[in-house]
This record gives structure tokens, C-alpha cells and sequence, in this order.
């Protein structure tokens, strides 16, 4: 029997297709009449769509969002949020829009509310960062989390297949790392374990028909449940080599995740075969880091780290980094075979 603590955070989520038609109502809900929309500007069009729902309780459209919330940035949306006398921000985009949000309420103390269009998460997490002088701050406050979240999958419908893909796979690493979390529970396995299910499903399917409703439905309630299980459990070493690659060596976000997982669940294996056979039976085929290479296969997805920007000269400061301020895992970290497991990842080697 397992011993546990469970402890659940109050944030609404709506969910269904065209939901993002409920924004006026979840406005109401939290009493805002003044709310800056922000986005990136390639999604400004989407931000405007937002802002006419809204009418005149939108005060603005702010498309400056960018990979990593560099400090200047959100310095700058937090004036404009200021001068524009918000009282709220509503962030439609993935997780670096709804991490400038997170920026503003982390400074301003104003609430958000999130229109994910990614599977990345962000929007269920306590999680935030922000990037001065080329190191990413990174920190944890409930404060910032999204007071409400409208999962609207008509919204993902634009997203690019190969970030369809690669972004998918950062949902279900963050399922992955939660059956073994050493603060996980029951709860939060069920989810992790129907959050890879629905994904490596949904996926599937979204590679022979990118547009398919229910696909695009299912892919973004696993990425709900993944998120849910990454905001409320402890992560391992695949979400340190995956903040260390990114942060670090400045390799994008979903595809460095989709390279490394098959990686450290492998050096994993042998110390959580529970959470190996529950990721198997979600993916439907296993061992699970042979299981997560095959469904790579399948989805057409970045196998090596070579062949996402990384440098073979930056391996032995990555592993280095890793051992340095390890992240609670199931088994110890050693920087030998860290290294040698980053060797497997950059040349595609078999994770085994
Ligand atoms: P992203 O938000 O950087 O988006 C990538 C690109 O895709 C952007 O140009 C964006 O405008 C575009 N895009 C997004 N959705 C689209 C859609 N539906 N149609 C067309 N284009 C679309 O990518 P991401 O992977 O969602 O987020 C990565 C960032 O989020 C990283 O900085 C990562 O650290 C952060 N993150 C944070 C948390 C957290 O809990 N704090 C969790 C996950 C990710």
C-alpha cells in the first residue's frame, strides 16, 4: 500500500470545442473589466479575435511574447498592462504567451486567464522563468497559475504538424516523470496514465489527418491531464537535461523533449518498473523507452540531439550542469552516466 499526501488546486478549467466563445463568462466569473490579451506576433490575428469577443473590456492587444520571457519583455507588458489600467491579462498561446502572463502576474499580482494552443502545460503549473543576462530564473508560486483555462481544441487546428508532434511528446514526458515522482499519488497516476493514452492515440491519428476534430480533442485533454500531473509533482532527470539542454545550449522546447525522453526513461528503467509497465500499457507497446522511440518512429519526430542544433562540443558541460543541482529522481544521478547517456541522445543511438 502506498502512503500519500494529495492536495488539489482550486482553477476552472472549460473545456469543449469553440469554448473560447465562454471568455466574456470566465471574465465575468472573476470580476474583470479591464483585461490586456496577450499573444506572440505570429498569433496577433487570434489575439484580435479574442479582444472582439471581448468588446470594450479588452484594453489592449499586446503581441510581444517570445520564447523564454527575456526580463526586458516582461518588464515592458507590465508597463503596458499599467497604462492601460488592467485588471487582468488573458493569454491565447502556448507556453511562452502564457509565460509573459505568468511574468505579469508574478510583478503585478493580476489575475489570468489562459487559451492554451500548444500541449505544453504551462497553464495548470505554478511554474515560471524569466531570462536576464542569458540565465533563466526560474521559480514556483500558485500565484501565478491561471485562475481560469479555456481548452478550446479549435484553437490548435493551426498548429504546425511537426509542433503538433514535438509538442505532444513534451505533454507526455511531463505524465512520464510524474509515475515515478517522489511525491507522487494515485491520483495524479491515473491522470499521468490517461494523459499518455489519450496523446500517443491522438497523435497517431493527427499524423494521417492533422485536422480531425476529435483527435485535436483528445490530444488536448491528455495535454490537460499531463499538465495537471507536471504543476503538482516533482520532475526528474528528463526535465533537468531538458531545461539544461534549452537553457543552456538554447535548443527549442517540445523537440528537446521529444529527443531526450526515451533517454532517461531508459537510464530510469531498472529503478521504477512500475512506472515503466503503466507507460507501456498507455502507449500500447513496450519496454517504455522502446515503446516512446517506436511512437517517435511513427510520428516523424527529431530522434538525435544533433539533429536539433546541439553541439558536440557542449556534451561534457551539459552533463556537468546536469550533476550539479540534480532534480529529485529514482535513481541517483551520476555524471558518468549522464554523459554517456547524452552521447546516446545526440548521435540517436538506442536509448537501451
Ligand atoms: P511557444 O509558446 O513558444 O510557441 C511556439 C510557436 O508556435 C510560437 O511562434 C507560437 O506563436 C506558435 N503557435 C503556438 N500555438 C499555435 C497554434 N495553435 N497555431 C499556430 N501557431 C502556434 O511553444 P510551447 O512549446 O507551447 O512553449 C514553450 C515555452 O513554454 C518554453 O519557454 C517553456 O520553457 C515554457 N513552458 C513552461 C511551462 C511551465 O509550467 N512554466 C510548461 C511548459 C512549457
Amino acid at each position: 500500500m502506498q502512503s500519500f499526501v494529495h492536495e488539489s488546486r482550486a482553477c476552472r478549467v472549460v473545456f469543449g470545442r469553440g469554448a473560447r466563445q465562454h471568455l466574456p463568462r470566465e471574465l465575468d466569473q472573476l470580476g474583470l473589466r479591464r483585461v490586456l490579451v496577450l499573444t506572440t506576433p505570429e498569433q496577433v490575428a487570434l489575439g484580435r479575435q479574442m479582444a472582439d469577443l471581448l468588446g470594450d473590456r479588452c484594453v489592449g492587444v499586446y503581441g510581444e511574447a517570445v520564447m523564454h520571457v527575456p526580463a526586458d519583455v516582461a518588464r515592458a507588458a507590465v508597463e503596458a498592462v499599467h497604462r492601460a489600467g488592467g485588471d487582468g491579462c488573458v493569454a491565447v498561446g502556448g507556453g511562452s504567451t502564457i509565460g509573459l502572463a505568468k511574468a505579469i502576474a508574478l510583478n503585478a499580482d493580476l489575475p489570468i486567464i489562459a487559451l492554451p494552443t500548444t500541449y505544453a502545460g504551462s497553464e495548470m503549473t505554478p511554474l515560471y522563468a524569466i531570462t536576464e543576462g542569458g540565465l533563466k530564473h526560474a521559480g514556483r508560486d500558485w500565484r501565478v497559475a491561471p485562475r481560469s483555462v479555456i481548452y478550446d481544441p479549435d484553437l490548435t487546428l493551426t498548429l504546425p504538424q511537426s509542433l503538433t508532434m514535438t509538442s505532444g511528446m513534451n505533454a507526455i514526458a511531463h505524465a512520464a516523470e510524474g509515475l515515478y515522482a517522489s511525491d507522487g499519488n494515485p491520483v495524479y497516476s491515473l491522470m499521468a496514465e490517461e494523459g499518455i493514452r489519450a496523446l500517443a492515440s491522438a497523435l497517431t491519428c493527427l499524423k494521417r489527418a492533422p485536422t480531425d476534430a476529435d483527435a485535436r480533442g483528445d490530444a488536448l485533454y491528455g495535454a490537460w491531464l499531463c499538465a495537471t500531473v507536471l504543476g503538482n509533482l516533482q520532475m526528474g532527470l528528463h526535465h533537468k537535461l531538458c531545461h539544461t539542454l534549452g537553457g543552456s545550449f538554447n535548443l527549442p522546447h517540445a523537440e528537446v523533449h521529444t529527443v531526450m525522453l526515451p533517454y532517461a526513461l531508459a537510464y530510469n528503467a531498472a529503478s521504477a518498473p512500475q512506472a515503466m509497465a503503466r507507460i507501456a500499457r498507455a502507449l500500447g507497446r513496450g519496454p517504455a523507452p522502446a515503446g516512446l522511440r517506436e511512437l517517435g518512429a511513427a510520428l516523424g519526430v527529431p530522434r538525435s540531439l544533433r539533429e536539433i542544433g546541439m553541439p558536440a562540443h557542449g556534451l561534457d558541460r551539459a552533463a556537468d550542469l546536469v550533476v550539479q543541482t540534480p532534480y529529485p529522481n529514482p535513481r541517483p544521478i551520476e555524471r558518468g552516466q549522464v554523459r554517456e547517456l547524452l552521447q546516446r541522445a545526440y548521435e540517436g543511438a538506442d536509448p537501451a
